[in-house]
């Protein structure tokens, strides 16, 4: 046994094996080791006793999936080594195989699957002059490829990665050293430090990256492969045609499903080539400040995404996901949305109506996939017909639509009533979940199955009869005829009675207080019974099977169906958001102008009844970077980032929290975020904000939008202040990367920008000041703050009065400018002692400073020997205090 498990362990490298024994599943050696840590069970051994223990670990087979699903959610691969033929007493070691390796890529069944979300598999391929990247979702058949050329394509195939958000990553081993670092090894983001205490980067990917052997992706070998799975001569008619390397890397990832399922995932139907221009490029940081699709806290709730999200269907929510993640640059698309948005949202009656009708929708695509992948039960394929069933329904309420989106959703969608009507025919209503358990196919379907269930039945009744009949013949009252799964019918007489049993019993087993009998009436019927129920399960899996691949031949139909479902999820649920949380629709136009009147962030806006609405009026010329000043706590960050918000929001087709909104078409959304504002999360070193920052001056073009919340604050206050400055120039003169720009600092001497550059505006954050108490008013209006407030805010924030007091001394001297000949702020005067002591005194220290400046302006430098002005350097020194 050991020998057949080191065998095919060493088959599959990389994985944990879960090892079929009976009814558990066992691991070994060192996979037990690492399982039952991650997996929290006991660690045990075989052979205990002996030199050579074997360490060991294992779960029930009937629980195995949840922890199966808890090792890919942490990164691990697991192949599943199931017995191929029943144990007997001939066979001393029963045969053996992997039926599947889950992967977090290519993982299917619904404990590890949420319903809201893509898992994409990720592939990439290429290296040097062309790289390609191909993503496809097993759960739902969705399968995208792209490639870029020339400069820069390593990093645009990350900045898709990034976008995707896959669960794994597949590539070509010749690509370890360049990818192995950035991705975190078992899929949880860990933060490594160095020997020397220093914290390194946290690594860019937090998947799981899989390395096959490069030939996976060898260009002639996956023409072919993709040509013929997909049953095609050429693969033009998927966009292609010459792109070698995203055929490449698209049949290296089908190459992985189909080795890791063991199966042809005949439900991945067609492929798609993409564009990465025709989207927005939202990167991880920008994703990760505007909490796009997760919050700063880690999950979905208070994300855009949690908020905006009112779709019914698992189906409308991914495609919502999806598009949050690329939001579309295309003008005529996104009006087309907006169009369908702003009819169903005008007629309440029928949108209420579709949103119950969605209700009804399961996640068909879903089904789909298990159907394909052969795990779909009989209650899944009930589901999907159920699903369908609202097909005709929804086409009723699309035939009376105007926008041009909606009536060609209608169009495209076949109410499937053939297959709706084969799978009524041939399935009960309520199958169990299991075949075993019978009852699956319909009557009347198939006339043997109906013979057989009346034979069954009528044999049942018939041993039913028996035990009236042989109570009366006994003068038994207690006899009864009763089955279990060993010993079959029986025929059951308590001790007392024995002696009253006929000579015609065969007697089959003693228990404490009774006694089993049969007859040979009984063993017949019995036997019909037995024979008639294999039978039945026999011919219900082949007629269920025979179904689930009728099913997968309308593949393309009802994949066609779930999308339109799912646009119209999306769409219907747009339209309730703007009803129920008044929003506009945005006018997307192909200018420069961003204008947004009334503009709300649409998040923050939940938790308050009193949020203050805010303008922007942005462009590439006359105001294309504003320096925003004002309190901590002023608004500054919710209004960055609501503009931000409402531009993504814009491009998704969504209507927007504003009272106006004028949005141009902006390829990238870009952050920054204050490293003050991260250091709990401990990610943010100045590193960090520097290489974002760097990332943004690089790649930023005229039609980008830059939210800047606070640049150079990880370092010292001059440093910063030079960077910070450097930066607003850079953004503003740099014709090539002169983004429009919102620059929140805490820097006053920004606010000087303005009067050299043209293109330079001062907005501040309200604040009414009443009797020396600040109240935020979050109204953003012109000019720039007169201060910063930042001892105000500590007021209230409780810091001790006498603290205060001396800050504000301090300040007040830093304002005035005065600085010693070292530059640094004269802090030692008026320390709050001292002054007690010798109010008037003018102080020791200022004095014995002044002196030495007098002599320093009184120095004639033209006259000085470089010996002297040492010696003259010496004394001056020796002299400051
Ligand atoms: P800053 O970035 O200036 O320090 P924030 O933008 O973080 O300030 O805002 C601080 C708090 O003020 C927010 O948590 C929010 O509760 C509140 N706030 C900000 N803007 C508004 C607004 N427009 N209306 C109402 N409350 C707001």
């Amino acid at each position: 046994m050991v020998r057949q498990y080191l065998e095919i362990k060493q088959q599959h490298p990389g994985t944990l094996l879960f090892f079929r024994m009976g009814d558990f599943y066992e691991l070994f050696f060192d996979d037990a080791v690492l399982a039952a840590r991650e997996m929290d069970v006991t660690l045990t051994a075989r052979h205990k006793d002996s030199d050579n223990p074997i360490p060991m670990c294992g779960v029930p087979h009937h629980a195995a999936a949840g922890y199966i699903a808890k090792l890919i959610e942490k990164g691990f691969r697991v192949a599943v080594c199931e017995q191929t033929e029943e144990p007997s007493a001939k066979t001393k070691l029963v045969r053996r195989e992997v039926i599947r390796v889950v992967t977090p890529g290519t993982a299917i069944d619904e404990q590890m699957v949420g319903g809201a979300e893509n898992r994409f598999l990720a592939a990439v391929a290429g290296a040097g002059d062309a790289m390609g990247a191909a993503f496809l979702d097993l759960t739902t058949g969705e399968f995208l490829a792209t490639e870029f050329r020339g400069e820069g394509n390593f990093e645009s195939v990350l900045a898709q990665l990034e976008q995707f958000q896959p669960r794994e990553v597949i590539a070509p081993k010749s690509l370890e050293r360049l990818l192995a670092p950035m991705f975190s090894k078992a899929g949880v983001a860990v933060e490594e430090t160095t020997t020397d205490g220093e914290r390194r980067l946290p690594p860019r990917f937090a998947c799981a990256l899989t390395l096959c052997d490069d030939w996976h992706f060898s260009t002639d070998l996956c023409d072919d492969f993709l040509r013929t799975h997909f049953g095609v001569a050429s693969l033009a008619g998927f966009g292609l045609e010459g792109r070698v390397r995203a055929v490449s890397a698209a049949a290296g990832a089908l190459r992985y499903i189909r080795d890791t399922q063991r199966n042809d995932a005949r439900h991945v139907t067609g492929i798609s080539w993409f564009e990465p221009s025709d989207f927005m490029q939202l990167d991880a940081a920008t994703l990760r400040n505007l909490e796009i699709v997760e919050s700063s806290s880690g999950g979905k709730r208070d994300s855009l995404l949690s908020v905006i999200d009112t779709t019914e269907t698992g189906m409308g929510s991914r495609l919502l996901k999806n598009w949050l993640l690329r939001p579309s640059m295309n003008v005529r698309e996104l009006d087309a949305r907006l169009d369908a948005v702003a009819e169903l949202h005008r007629d309440t009656i029928r949108r209420d109506r579709l949103r119950q009708t969605l209700k009804r929708v399961q996640d068909i695509e879903r089904l789909l996939g298990r159907v394909s992948l052969g795990t779909a039960t009989p209650r899944d394929v009930v589901a999907l017909r159920a699903s369908c069933d609202a097909l005709p329904d929804l086409k009723k309420l699309l035939a009376e639509s105007a926008a041009a989106l909606l009536r060609q959703l209608d169009d495209s969608l076949d109410d499937c009533a053939d297959l709706r009507a084969r799978i009524a025919d041939t399935l009960t209503e309520n199958p169990p979940l299991k075949i075993e358990e019978g009852s699956v196919i319909r009557a009347g379907y198939d006339a043997e199955l109906d013979e057989l269930r009346s034979l069954r039945h009528d044999s049942q009744s018939a041993i039913a009869a028996i035990e009236t009949r042989e109570r009366e013949r006994t003068g038994i009252a207690s006899l009864k005829v009763r089955f279990n799964n060993v010993f079959g019918y029986y025929i059951e007489i308590s001790k007392a009675n024995l002696k009253l049993v006929p000579d015609d019993y065969d007697r089959k087993q003693t228990l404490v207080n009774a006694e089993r009998f049969t007859t040979p009436e009984l063993k017949d019927l019995e036997d019909r019974v037995l024979n008639a129920e294999a039978r039945i399960v026999t011919i219900e899996t082949k007629i269920f099977q025979d179904l689930r691949a009728s099913i997968l031949d309308d593949t393309p139909r009802l994949q066609t169906a779930a999308r339109v479902v799912a646009t119209l999820d999306c769409l219907a649920g747009f339209a309730h958001l703007a009803a129920v949380r008044r929003y506009v629709r945005p006018v997307l136009h192909e200018g420069d102008e961003l204008v947004i009147t009334g503009g709300r962030h649409p998040v923050v806006e939940t938790h308050t009844s009193r949020f203050v609405p805010n303008d922007v009026v942005i462009n590439n010329s006359t105001e294309r970077l504003h320096i925003i000043t004002g309190p901590n706590m002023g608004g500054k960050s919710v209004y960055l980032r609501q503009i931000g918000l409402i531009a993504v929001m814009a491009h998704i087709g969504c209507f927007v929290p504003a009272k106006e909104a004028r949005v141009p078409v902006i390829d990238r959304v870009f952050t920054r975020i204050g490293a003050s504002d991260n250091l709990s999360r401990g990610r943010s070193t100045f590193m960090v904000e520097m290489t974002e920052t760097a990332n943004i001056l690089n790649t930023a073009t005229p039609r980008s939008l830059v939210l800047l919340d606070e640049i150079g604050r990880g370092t010292a206050t001059f440093d910063g202040l030079s960077i910070a400055w450097a930066v607003g120039e850079y953004l503003h003169e740099n014709g090539q990367h002169a983004a429009k720009t919102l620059f929140a600092t805490h820097y006053h001497e920004m606010t000087e920008l303005a009067r050299l550059l043209p293109g330079v505006k001062n907005v501040q954050l309200a604040v009414s000041e009443n009797t020396g108490d600040i109240v935020f008013l979050h109204k953003v209006i012109d000019g720039s703050a007169s201060k910063s407030y930042g001892i105000e805010v500590a007021r209230l924030a409780g810091l001790p009065a006498t603290v205060l007091a001396r800050a504000r001394e301090i300040l007040q001297n830093l304002e005035a400018n005065e600085l010693d000949v070292l530059g640094k702020p004269k802090l030692a005067r008026h320390l709050p002692s001292r002054k007690k002591k010798n109010d008037d005194q003018p102080n020791l220290f200022d004095k014995a400073n002044e002196t030495v400046l007098d002599e320093l302006r009184n120095l004639e430098l033209d006259h000085l020997s470089a010996a002297d002005a040492l010696t003259v350097l010496e004394r001056l020194k020796s002299r400051v205090l």
